[in-house]
């Protein structure tokens, strides 16, 4: 950051003085200055008070990374400008591609903050998660990273780990585990970044800074972080045990009340939750203020947050929107780096406070070396000036690229460590549930059985959570590497123990065949629950015969089910799961295959599912 004191002579332009007027505080009386008494004017007037051009500052922010390091085959679906109607899909995101487009946005502006929105880390690929995310946290370091909020997906390993992984040093590294600290370079410095969360206290005492606050061209801009107080529901027990997660539009007001009793009168909020916007599984303009359809938990903490708040970065929903909710506005990047909000705030050099009229705002795609070179020429050619060019003028930085490199050479040799071995192949083939599906309807059940981790009865697995079989080619047993468990299970979704009743778990069984879908797609369930599935039977009646463990199921009877987070959210059309009650988050699904895993597993040959024509 540069300091932007234009000459005193100059100081009272016109621009302050409108901007002064705009405020409703009259202007005060400009004092004795002249151009021949320009040292008079300095003494005369208090720097805090200091007349000058507003600030201009913009603010660059991307959410849910995830540990999306390298592009892999991420892209993203923007309207084609030559045919409104359409829409089409180009590469985008990878780590080298984001911080160029970032350095670009940098240069076009005197004065600029990086921001990033929570679940930076956890839910990764590879090459994040064997490395406890170092790799990750290097590179947001490297991108030049200024402030950034916890998601709940920071909780993931808990919290002792995720103050290491905050504040540097290395892990033990521990022989049995497939996951390697300082693996790469012989120490490991933690973020450089401060890492925000007002709401979120240990011992009463909040367990990180809950504001930033940074000077810029003589004003001040503070920065206050909130993430969803739903996280003790989405992650594991121990993950956030002795944290409390307060509500978040109370602790932003708080915070925000705090800074401006400093005389921080410009406001920026990063939080890790968010909203939808658009027709239900329709996409939405990501740049249209108007936001269609805005809707969700965001929504209502939006209208909750004080008008001090001059911005508002959210994350979590994975959606993109730029909406203009009370006059500032409300974005949305989408994930994995794919996508970067930015925000132009004009401050007033001698209130500090935002002028939100001037305000601009623009989420942008990074493009990255695959992007379609006619689709990007199409895409830019839409895109207002200011934007276009500085996508024109982004190119990846080859020292993050580097970095990057660095990590994704030393995960192949580590993906090879053995985590488990298995006495046959375990393939997601099946009428019904495969043994695939079983393997890790049963593991997740044991993961979540106990009373303190969710008290779970019986689990269900989506196929299309199933990315890759576990073959057994040789002699069994055979031996299953972390990068096998992990590409059976890449997601990165936590487990979630939630009471259904007998009605419900039927009516989430008849979802696997909705009214007007030729075919059913069965959950795999674990152990002990089964039920036939009457193909010709009307929608609503094909489940019968329901019993867990050879007990029929009662209409009324409670059952703790595990599913994972994805569907816990209702994802794959079970919506009938968005209806769950006391839900209790769980360990990452594919540390819960391997350490089921860890006792040789036989592949179990008998369907749990009965079809019947
Ligand atoms: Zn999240």
């Amino acid at each position: 950051m540069t300091a932007h004191f234009l000459p005193r002579r100059r100081a009272w332009s016109a621009v302050a003085l409108a901007a002064l007027a705009a405020c409703g505080t009259p202007p005060p009386a400009p004092p004795a200055v002249t151009a021949v008494t320009p040292i008079t004017a300095v003494t005369a007037v208090p720097p805090a008070a200091a007349p000058a051009t507003p600030v201009p500052l913009r603010v660059i922010a991307f959410n849910d990374f995830h540990g999306h390091l390298e592009p892999g085959s991420l892209g993203i679906t923007l309207p084609d400008p030559t045919q409104p109607a359409a829409a089409q899909r180009v590469a985008a995101g990878g780590a080298a591609a984001l911080a160029g487009l970032v350095q670009a946005l940098r240069q076009g502006a005197p004065h600029s903050v990086l921001a990033t929105t929570g679940d930076m880390i956890g839910a990764t690929p590879l090459v994040s998660a064997l490395f406890r995310h170092e790799s990750t946290v290097e590179v947001l370091n490297q991108m030049g990273v200024d402030v950034a909020v916890v998601g709940n997906h920071e909780f993931d390993a808990g919290t002792t780990e995720l103050l290491r992984v905050l504040r540097g040093g290395c892990a033990p590294n521990a022989a049995e585990s497939p996951t390697v600290s300082c693996a790469v370079k012989p120490g490991y410095p933690g973020a450089r970044f401060p890492v925000l969360a007002a709401n979120v206290l240990a011992g009463g005492q909040p367990l990180l800074p809950p504001t930033w606050v940074v000077a810029v061209g003589g004003v001040r801009v503070g920065f206050i972080g909130a993430v969803t107080r739903s996280t003790p529901s989405i992650v594991v027990p121990s993950g956030v045990a002795g944290l409390r997660f307060t509500d978040e539009a109370d602790a932003i007001n708080r915070a925000a009340a705090a800074l401006d009793a400093q005389g921080v009168k410009a406001l920026v909020v990063l939080v890790h939750e968010g909203g939808e916007t658009g027709a239900a599984g329709q996409a939405a303009d990501w740049n249209d203020p108007a936001c269609p359809g805005w809707r969700g938990d965001m929504r209502r903490m939006a209208e909750r947050i004080s008008q001090q708040v001059d911005l508002i970065l959210t994350a979590h929903t994975h959606q993109g929107y730029n909406c203009l909710i009370d006059g500032r506005p409300v974005m949305q990047a989408l994930s994995f780096g794919r996508a970067v909000s930015v925000a132009d705030l004009v401050i007033d050099a001698r209130t500090g406070e935002v002028d939100r009229a001037a305000t601009r705002s623009r989420n942008l795609p990074v493009f990255n070396d695959r992007t379609d070179a006619a689709a990007r020429q199409r895409l830019l050619a839409a895109e207002p000036a200011p934007w276009a060019d500085a996508l024109r003028q982004a190119r990846p930085v080859a020292a993050v690229q580097q970095t990057v490199a660095a990590y994704a050479q030393a995960a192949a040799p580590r993906a090879q460590r053995p985590v488990g071995r298995i006495g046959g192949s375990f393939d997601r083939r099946g009428r019904t549930d495969s043994a695939a599906g079983r393997l890790v309807a049963d593991a997740q059940l044991a993961a979540t059985r106990a009373p303190d981790q969710g008290g779970a009865q019986l689990a269900l697995m989506n196929p299309g959570g199933l990315r890759a079989d576990l073959p057994c080619s040789g002699t069994p047993p055979c031996t299953v590497t972390y990068g096998d468990a992990f590409s059976m299970q890449p997601f990165g979704n936590s487990l979630v123990v939630m009471t259904l009743s007998g009605v419900e778990l039927k009516a989430l069984l008849e979802q696997q065949q909705p009214a007007g879908r030729a075919s059913p797609s069965f959950l795999s369930p674990s152990a002990g629950l089964a039920y036939r599935w009457l193909a010709s039977a009307p929608p609503g009646q094909r489940v019968q015969g329901l019993t867990l463990h050879g007990q029929p199921v009662g209409p009324k009877q409670a059952l703790r089910v595990t599913v994972n987070s994805f569907m816990a959210d209702g994802g794959d059309g079970y919506i009938q799961l968005r209806a769950g009650r006391d839900r209790l988050g769980g360990m990452q699904d594919v540390d819960a295959l391997v350490a089921h895993l860890q006792t040789t597993r036989t592949p179990d040959p008998v369907p749990r599912i009965t079809w019947v024509d």
